[in-house]
């Protein structure tokens, strides 16, 4: 970092600051989580240099043969994680990725099913303020208003009255396990392709702590940066069959130049992936989820469905008097980062939203365990009821900010 102190002490410094910001916070944001150091080191490297459009073996440029390796080995690893037959591992983002798919076999005007995303959805899914929106006739699905789980028989009664061309599943707020084998076969039953979107939870599936969607569905796409702990970006798996189209709406349909840096980095995630050590991170993932739930519970929360299954909670602020947009100014306020998220059954509006959304990958990945999370339900609960006391806000503050700093980002870097 030093050249760069020197060329650009502005942006030097800024970094040094959100640095300051992670180390010092709690981070409860649930598509969150932080990289490994050798993550890290490979994106910072000479590969964004260079230009490699195409695939390994067919590429538009000369130059490519370490590129074609390192993008062999992310493929690879990719299908050996999961057991797919077929990877594109340039998606620059898991929206892309989503666009790939449709652009793959849809045509404007074709008919998409998904989860809305007032019920955990994905803008990427078909939302009127996205291109999925704009290009595909869309119609949603939601939670059952009771339950606030998926209600696969309602599902299968609106795909056959709907008779969609693609039915979309997966989530960004869903706190519950997706049986990805009953869409598949309700997309099969109407004459559809079905996409598993496990943006979130793929660091749960290649590790099988969730059903796996990868060779049920025609396409399960993901980010690398969730759970999965990897760089930002995106992938497809697929059958070999739907290879060729895929590739080719990937690369030329949506992107040019591939970032060869991300693509390495993301090959050192899907090797640590593999690894025994990253199976027990995403055990305690889980684990901390449910002492979480349960230390909100214990505080008078109600969590939508009554609970979790996988990294994230969704917390009905109802009982506290207090809407989510206000809930993540105050946490904020204490050191204490969530977002501000619709719930099924809300009752304000989606910009100010009636609950908030909190998750364990960051925590867990700082070596956080349950007793830790039951303390952060406890420091939730004080800050919403001391809200109007700001003293009360920034004493709960040093409190996390003690906790955080026994659990450094990167423990060999410990001064700022
Ligand atoms: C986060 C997320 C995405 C999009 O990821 P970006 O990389 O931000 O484009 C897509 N789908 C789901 C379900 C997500 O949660």
């Amino acid at each position: 970092m030093s050249s760069l102190a020197l060329f650009d002490p502005e942006i030097f410094d800024l970094i040094n600051k959100e640095h300051k910001r992670q180390v010092e916070g709690l981070e409860l944001i649930a598509s969150e989580n932080v990289v490994a150091r050798e993550v890290l080191e490979a994106m910072g490297t000479i590969l964004t240099n260079k230009y490699a459009e195409g695939y390994p073996g067919k590429r538009y440029y000369g130059g490519c043969e370490f590129h074609d390796k390192i993008e062999n080995l992310a493929r690879d690893r990719l299908c050996a994680l999961f057991g797919a037959e077929h990877a594109n591992v340039q998606p620059h983002s898991g929206s892309q990725a989503n666009e790939a798919v449709y652009l793959s076999f849809l045509k404007p005007g074709d008919k998409i099913m998904s989860q809305s995303l007032n019920n955990g959805g994905h803008l990427s899914h078909g939302d009127p303020a996205n291109i999925s929106g704009k290009y595909y006739d869309v119609s949603f699905y939601g939670v059952d208003f009771d339950s606030e789980v998926l209600d696969y028989g309602a599902i299968e009664e609106q795909a056959r009255k709907y008779k969609p061309d693609l039915i979309v599943c997966g989530a960004s707020a869903y706190p519950r396990e997706i049986d990805f084998k009953a869409f598949a076969e309700i997309a099969e039953d109407v004459g559809a392709r079905s996409m598993a979107d496990i943006a979130h939870i793929s660091g749960l599936c290649c590790t099988g702590l969730h059903n796996s969607p990868v060779g049920v569905t025609t396409y399960t796409t993901s980010t690398t940066h969730k759970t999965l702990r990897g760089p930002r970006g995106g992938v497809i798996m697929c059958n070999k069959e739907y290879a060729g189209a895929i590739d080719r709406a990937v690369f030329p349909g949506m992107q040019g130049g591939p970032l060869m840096h991300v693509i390495a980095a993301k090959a050192v995630c899907f090797r640590e992936a593999g690894t025994e050590e990253y199976k027990t991170y995403a055990k305690q993932v889980v684990k901390n989820c449910k002492a979480l739930a349960q230390g909100l519970e214990d505080n008078n929360f109600r969590l939508v469905s009554g609970g979790t299954d996988n990294h994230l909670c969704l917390v009905d602020l109802e009982s506290y008097h207090i809407s989510g947009q206000e809930a993540e100014v105050i946490l904020g306020k204490a050191g204490i980062t969530v977002n501000k998220n619709t719930i099924p059954r809300q009752s304000l509006s989606p910009f100010e939203t009636s609950g908030i959304r909190v998750g364990t990958p960051t925590i867990t990945s700082r070596g956080m365990k349950e007793e830790e999370c039951r303390q952060i339900a406890d420091w939730i609960a004080e800050a919403i009821q001391k809200r109007e006391s700001d003293s009360a806000l920034a004493e709960i503050k040093k409190e996390v900010s003690t906790l955080c700093l026994k659990y450094p980002l990167y423990p060999e870097i410990r001064t700022l």
